[in-house]
């Protein structure tokens, strides 16, 4: 194809291909670069949130883990050498974001990193849970390959390296303060996504702001996302980029639905949910529809330690909730709540027939402890699931929602046989309306669209565009230098 000019485009792309042939677009070389940008994650897939910004100094903005079908990407070695990083930036504390710190310092990586102070508490008791997870799986899965002569497998990192991780220098950042890292100048804003979120800006000869993951105005119990101010590039999250979410109203209202179904028929209502966000939300919303007096009296359990803890964390920090959640003294606390930490006390869930709301982790049935409760629960008709989040491609949970008529859990061919409810409008996501919104307020020359399955990404990148904002879709390890 012939090379094709562009003299008022201010972007030289290499091996960047653009959204359509016929729009890909050659710029000329005359331009000096001002700052690159590499996408080593969530690049045409969701997780593993990982921008590199290269000014003069090297940031990598989060530095997440690859989750579902992509899993096997956390145990290759990185693109870059984690050692020639200055710094990293942390938007939140989601793993598909932060999951793959501690494999960084092992890796080399002895900067500085900044985050938010709630995201500093958070990170710890997701990284710490990743750990014991991997390492329990890693234990199992060696004891398999052993015994039919294959080799051993490793955790991507372990307890120890968490440790070294948290021992690092932690700056922790407030929202709307300025930051200087040499020449660049970096600044948080609230992205309202998950306690202590952040988008990103980093100013320099020019400016680009990383959305990180964006929350929907409206949520329940923490405050909306701010809206952004003018940047010369975006790099903006489009986990949900063809849609629009149901209301809160709504989904509250189906959430209570679906219990009375359930209850009526007899069985439980099992509830697969993130530990962070999800299950705060939940509930909240569950203490909303007591207090009018819509919840059946009932046992509900949150049958997940790390739940448990993060919702601790939330209860620490009102001065981060949404004005309808400040009027609670403490919006989490639900009757007939039970927190269960102990194995021994969650298998006593087992033995309960109907009647009970079981919260577990993790959200997307990969783990955790809800994969017992579907063993007990999916194949019995009276049951039902609500799913409230974004269930990745590969996944058990994605399974059952695509409407597998049986699925294996733990060896074991189990029938789908419950109820399943899908809820929307609990996602901590923004939805289509509000990323367009957003991304007008900042007006950037480009955008590049992340953080979405490919047709999403690329629906939510046809959308920019016809409001004249011109979007690509980069490919996983390409690098675009800005000018
Ligand atoms: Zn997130």
């Amino acid at each position: 194809m012939a090379k094709r000019t562009y003299n008022n485009l201010s972007l030289k792309i290499q091996l960047l291909k653009v959204l359509y042939e016929e729009k890909i677009v050659y710029i000329s070389e005359n331009h000096s670069t001002l700052m690159k940008v590499g996408f080593y994650g969530a690049a045409r897939t969701v997780t593993g949130s990982c921008f590199m910004i290269e000014d003069n100094i090297k940031i990598a903005v989060d530095v997440g883990m690859f989750q579902g079908s992509m899993e096997k990407n956390n145990h290759g070695n990185f693109p870059f050498d984690p050692a020639s990083l200055d710094a990293v930036i942390l938007t939140h504390a989601h793993l598909d974001h932060a999951g793959l710190l501690p494999k960084l310092v092992k890796k080399g990586f002895e900067g500085v990193v900044y985050a938010t102070s709630p995201t500093r508490e958070l990170v710890k008791y997701m990284l710490y849970d990743s750990a014991k997870i991997q390492e329990e799986e890693a234990k199992t899965q060696t004891r398999r390959n052993l015994r039919k002569g294959l080799k051993p497998v490793y955790p991507v990192y372990t307890h120890e390296d968490v440790k070294d991780c948290l021992n690092l220098e932690w700056k922790k950042v407030e929202y709307g303060k300025h930051m200087n890292l040499g020449d660049i100048t970096i600044t948080l804003y609230n992205s309202g996504h998950v306690l202590g979120s952040a988008f990103v800006n980093i100013q320099s000869d020019l400016s680009l702001t990383v959305s990180g993951d964006l929350g929907e105005p409206g949520s329940l119990a923490i405050m909306d996302p701010e809206l952004p101010g003018k940047t010369d590039y975006l790099i903006i999250e489009s986990t949900y980029g063809d849609r629009n979410h149901k209301s809160m109203k709504e989904s509250i209202d189906e959430l209570n639905t679906a219990i009375h179904e359930t209850f009526k028929k007899g069985g439980n209502v099992l509830i697969p949910s993130f530990a962070l966000e999800r299950t705060q939300e939940l509930l909240y919303a569950l203490r909303l529809l007591q207090e009018r007096g819509d919840l059946p009296d009932c046992q509900i359990f949150l049958d997940s330690p790390l739940a448990i803890d993060i919702t601790s964390v939330y209860s620490a920090h009102p001065e981060l909730y949404s004005k309808e959640a400040l009027m609670f003294s403490d919006p989490f606390r639900v009757r007939g709540l039970t927190y269960t930490r102990d194995v021994e006390e969650s298998k006593e869930i087992n033995e309960i027939d109907g009647g009970a709301i079981i919260i577990a982790g993790s959200g997307m049935c990969t783990g955790g402890r809800i994969k017992h409760h579907l063993k007990h629960n999916l194949w019995r008709e009276e049951c039902g699931v609500i799913f409230v989040g974004f269930q990745a491609k590969g996944t058990l949970g994605r399974r059952i929602v695509d409407g597998a008529e049986k699925v294996r859990i733990y060896g074991e061919e189990v029938a789908v046989r419950a109820k399943i409810y899908t809820i929307n409008g609990f996602s901590s996501h923004a939805g289509k309306d509000f990323l367009l919104e957003w991304s007008r307020a900042c007006d950037p020359r480009r955008a590049f669209v992340v953080h979405g399955e490919m047709d999403i990404s690329r629906n939510l990148a046809l959308s920019l565009e016809k409001q004249g904002i011109t979007a690509v879709v980069p490919e996983m390890r390409q690098v675009a230098e800005l000018v």
